[in-house]
């Protein structure tokens, strides 16, 4: 089943804003802005000759999947790869933006996507997508082809001799979007929690990073707007709450409450929760706070089910965090019986957990009988699909309650709760 969505233009709900854009100040811009600054660092729109990393620089580019990597780095230490790897996974609940950008701009990220081919040198495109989302796939392969033969791009084929755009249909699981398991899927290679996808010589980007690469190379336009999704409790906007808003060119600097009074949607009240993000790896947030380049959604829910408790936590490294988990479980009323760690979440040197092998599941009944065993009648994940399916056929029979991270989230969208996704059958072929 596909979510359905709409799609709204930020120019349409902003009179302001200018005023927003204005506020942003992209990468380098002091220096580029200055008139003492050296030529090569001056934003240079009208020059022809500018190559396509420094306006990537120029424009103040990150990874707008969430990571807030500066892409010009990216690419940069992406050189010499053979292929690029488009992500439209949107492998996140609730989120929409990135499948919506596909079905109306594929030519744009397409675009964005060739680009950083021709940076890096790559001869090969793939974009990694869900089979379901059947109306993005559509005016992607349109896009490929007409790009494939498109004398626009005659040099870069020429150069690099037969250019290669293809579609990788993803399994429909979470987290079907993390660059490693992407990479795991697609290239059949699994590298090492600490590396990147250079070491497989590939090099994975957002596509709405692949569509602002676009408008910093062929519109020299610098990053100033970002598309967010805005689901959960919607009354007011108009629409159902199983339908996801999608927020195109939402002004970076704006506040979560200026979006949220744009589209007529009732101010959360003092038991709603709030969160900039997707359900599951998405941040505590305020009404004040501000939408930045790497924030990927507003979510709005109601409180927390109760639960008697007590509850243990299993954390992992695909999903909240254990101070998030801490609060659900605070916010439940339960106390807390223990923390335990899934055996996939490796602890990196600066404190990050990463998975060993993400989206598959290493057994989960070690974590849930040491939690039992520390008192627990209830527990609260925020798992893979793979691993929510493995607690939910262990933890029940032993008369143990299941909360996941996202649960109100989903309940408030309407949506299917993690655990009880169908397994879904694995969709490999090539388009
Ligand atoms: S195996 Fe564990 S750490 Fe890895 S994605 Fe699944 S729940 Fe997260």
């Amino acid at each position: 089943m596909v979510r359905k969505h709409c799609i709204v233009k930020a120019e349409s709900l902003f009179a302001q804003q200018s005023q927003y854009v204005s506020s942003v100040v992209p990468y380098d811009s002091a220096a580029a802005l200055s008139s003492d600054a050296a030529p090569a660092a001056r934003l240079i729109p009208d020059d022809p000759q500018a190559d396509a990393l420094s306006l990537i620089r120029e424009a103040g580019l990150v990874g707008m999947g969430g990571a807030g990597f500066p892409t010009w780095k990216k690419l940069e230490f992406g050189k010499g790869t053979s292929v690029v790897i488009a992500n439209a996974a949107e492998c996140e609940p609730l989120l929409a933006h990135n499948i919506a950008r596909l079905e109306t701009d594929a030519e744009r990220i397409v675009s964005g996507l060739m680009i950083a081919m021709r940076i890096v040198g790559a001869s090969k495109g793939i974009v990694a997508i869900k089979a379901k989302n059947a109306a993005a796939v559509a005016s992607l392969q349109s896009a490929l082809q007409t790009a494939v033969q498109s004398a626009t791009h005659s040099a870069l084929e020429t150069a690099q001799g037969n250019l290669d755009l293809s579609v990788f249909f993803l399994q429909d699981r979470y987290p079907a979007g993390d660059e490693r398991a992407i990479v795991r899927d697609v290239l059949g290679t699994l590298i090492a929690p600490t590396s990147i996808p250079g070491e497989a010589g590939a090099v994975v980007i957002n596509v709405e990073t692949l569509l602002r690469v676009h408008e910093a190379v062929v519109d020299r336009k610098p990053v100033t707007a970002k598309d967010i999704t805005v689901a959960g409790l919607i009354d007011g906007s108009g629409y159902e709450r199983d339908t996801s808003i999608v927020v195109y060119d939402v002004p970076i600097g704006i506040s979560l409450r200026e979006v949220l009074a744009a589209l007529n949607i009732a101010e959360p009240g003092p038991d709603a929760q709030l969160l900039t993000g997707g359900p599951y790896m998405g941040n505590a947030a305020q009404l004040d706070d501000t939408i930045t380049a790497t924030c990927g959604g507003i979510m709005i829910a109601g409180p927390e089910i109760p639960d008697p408790g007590p509850v243990g936590i299993i954390v992992c490294a695909c999903g909240a965090s254990d101070e998030r988990l801490k609060s659900i479980v605070a916010a439940e009323g339960a106390s807390l019986a223990g923390i335990e760690l899934c055996k996939n979440a490796v602890r990196l040197p600066n404190g990050r957990l990463k998975c060993a092998n993400p989206g598959i599941c290493p057994g989960q009944a070690q974590a849930v009988l040491a939690l039992k065993k520390q008192g627990a009648t209830g527990l609260l994940i925020g798992h893979c699909t793979d691993c929510s399916n493995t607690v939910m056929q262990i933890a029940p029979k032993l008369g143990m309650r299941v909360h996941h991270a996202t649960d109100a989230y989903l309940r408030a969208g309407d949506e299917h709760l993690v655990r009880s996704f169908r397994k879904t059958e694995p969709v490999t072929a090539r388009g």
